[in-house]
This record gives structure tokens, C-alpha cells and sequence, in this order.
């Protein structure tokens, strides 16, 4: 039998009524792509806490209110596009993020590497 260590005390309880079944799993990572490159950027992952934020972050950064990096390349008159989304929280930010491979990920860049690249025949 082992019960030391298990707590509920992690779970958020700032809703007093709501299923229990929805608390997983309800944030959104999106990913970004911007119609040019800035310096050597060229995405923004970021992620919401629910789902239903996502249009009002987008909208935020287009508006030069979210992220440092999406106001500075909108004043640069670069387009934000949002070209995927996972469900998922912060953590799975952190880990697409980690990996670096944001172009691999990125179904426009993807398919711009496949027409510039592979053309075989
Ligand atoms: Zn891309």
C-alpha cells in the first residue's frame, strides 16, 4: 500500500461548479508563422489556458499586445499567422519549443522546403 505523497492540492478550484472531467487538458499551444523572417525568427509558439482564449491572444498579438517578440515583428508590418495548434498547457510549449524544430513543424515552411528542396525527377 502506498499513500504518502498524493495531495489534491494541486488542482485549481478558482471555478466552484464545473465538471471535474474538462479541469485536463483544456489550454491550447498554437504556433505562429510569420509571413517574413525577423532576424533569425520565424515562429512563436505560445499557449493558452483555455481553448477558448485563443482568438482573443491572437488578436492581442496582432495588436502589439502580447508577446515582445509578435509586437516588434507587427510594427515591422510582418504578418501573424496561426498555421497549428495542440492541446496542451504550458509544459507542452516548453517541450516543442525545446525542440527547436519549429519549421519542421510548421505546415507552410514545411511545404516551402519540399517545393525548394526535393525536386527530383
Ligand atoms: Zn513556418
Amino acid at each position: 500500500m502506498k499513500t504518502g505523497g498524493f495531495s489534491m492540492s494541486s488542482v485549481k478550484q478558482k471555478q466552484s461548479k464545473g465538471k471535474v472531467a474538462d479541469a485536463v487538458a483544456t489550454g491550447t499551444v498554437y504556433l505562429l508563422h510569420f509571413s517574413e523572417a525577423y532576424h533569425h525568427a520565424r515562429h512563436y509558439i505560445g499557449s493558452v489556458e483555455e481553448a477558448a482564449h485563443l482568438d482573443v491572444r491572437i488578436e492581442q498579438h496582432r495588436n502589439g499586445r502580447g508577446a515582445r517578440l509578435c509586437a516588434v515583428v507587427v510594427a515591422e508590418g510582418v504578418e501573424l499567422q496561426l498555421v497549428r495548434t495542440w492541446p496542451g498547457d504550458r509544459k507542452v510549449e516548453r517541450h516543442l519549443k525545446n525542440k527547436k524544430n519549429a519549421p519542421k513543424l510548421c505546415p507552410i515552411c514545411r511545404e516551402n522546403q519540399e517545393r525548394a528542396g526535393h525536386r527530383k525527377r
